[in-house]
This record gives structure tokens, sequence and C-alpha cells, in this order.
């Protein structure tokens, strides 16, 4: 199920006021939608005439769905964080979904997609998680059967903590 709520000013979280300082570009931007679990929100103007852009946040409720609310917020700060708001992996997704949409490309599952690449960030960042916590490790998360590889992440303990972190690929939603 999803909810749409066209609306004149757009619920954008005050991360600012809240301290999270680093997510003020993200606030400042200028922004056509914004989905919260199952709902929806669109700039009026743009909610009666833009078909793709509620694609683009159909995409993210699917994203939504998958992670819970818990995870679905720690993965998109991380991502903004350390990407941008277009490198997020999950808007890079939801991107990417919404390009092959307005191209006209051959219809196919879209939520069945949206689920699988979502199920598979989630297991990268919890082989992260994981990894983060074993000193003395260095190797790589597995990740069976899954859309994103990884290419030689470096997780080294105790002395000092380094980790590098692969980067995300907006052209090939592939970390690189
Ligand atoms: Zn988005």
């Amino acid at each position: 199920m999803a909810c749409v709520v066209p609306t004149d000013r757009l619920p954008v979280p005050p991360l600012s006021a809240l301290g999270l300082t680093e997510f003020a570009d993200f606030e400042n931007q200028p922004m056509s939608g914004i989905t919260y679990k199952e709902t929806y929100f669109l700039q009026r103007s743009a909610a009666a005439t833009d078909e793709s852009l509620h694609f683009h946040e159909l995409v993210h409720i699917v994203q939504w769905h998958v992670l819970g609310p818990k995870d679905f917020l720690l993965q998109y700060a991380i991502g903004l964080n350390e990407q941008g708001y277009l490198g997020c992996p999950l808007e890079a997704m939801a991107y990417e979904h919404q390009r092959r949409f307005d191209a006209g490309e051959p219809s196919y599952s879209v939520e069945t997609e949206v689920r699988e690449q979502t199920l598979a960030l989630k297991t990268y960042a919890a082989n992260w998680a994981r990894l983060g916590d074993s000193p003395g490790q260095t190797k790589e998360p597995a990740l069976a059967g899954s859309a994103y590889k990884v290419h030689t992440p470096i997780v080294t303990y105790p002395q000092k903590r380094r980790i590098s972190r692969p980067r995300w690929d907006v052209n090939t939603r592939r970390t690189k």
C-alpha cells in the first residue's frame, strides 16, 4: 500500500536544528518529493503531472518496506554522509530505475528488482558491521549471490582503526 500527499511544503526533517549539520546540503536542496514508510509527499505543482516523480518515490516505498524505518534511515544517512545525495545507494537505485522508466525500457518487475537490490545492500551493510566488531581481521565481506560486488576493501585492527570502505558507483550501481 502507498499513499501520496500533495503539499505546498514538504516535511523535511530539521537535521541542522538537531545538530546534524553535515546534512545541511540535503536539507537545503530543492526537493520535489520525500518518502516516509508507505507515504510519500510531493510538491503540489509536481503531484498532478510528474509521473516519473511518483515512480521514483514508489521505489523508495519498496526500500522502506524491505529495510524497515531504522535500517532505512541508517542506510540513507550513511550513504548521504559518505557519498552525497546522488551517490547514496538508496538514491542511486531509485534514480536508475527512474531513468529506465523515463527511457521507456521494456517492462520488468520493478518491485522484485528493488527488493533484491535493497536486500543486497542490507547484507552488505551487515557484513561491514560484523567485520567492524571483529578486531584483527582482514578480509572481505561475503556477498553470495549479490548484485553488488565488493572490490578489495581492507579492514585493519587493532592498532589504528583504518577502514577503506568501497565507494558506490552511480553509473554501474556497484561498489568500486
Ligand atoms: Zn529519492
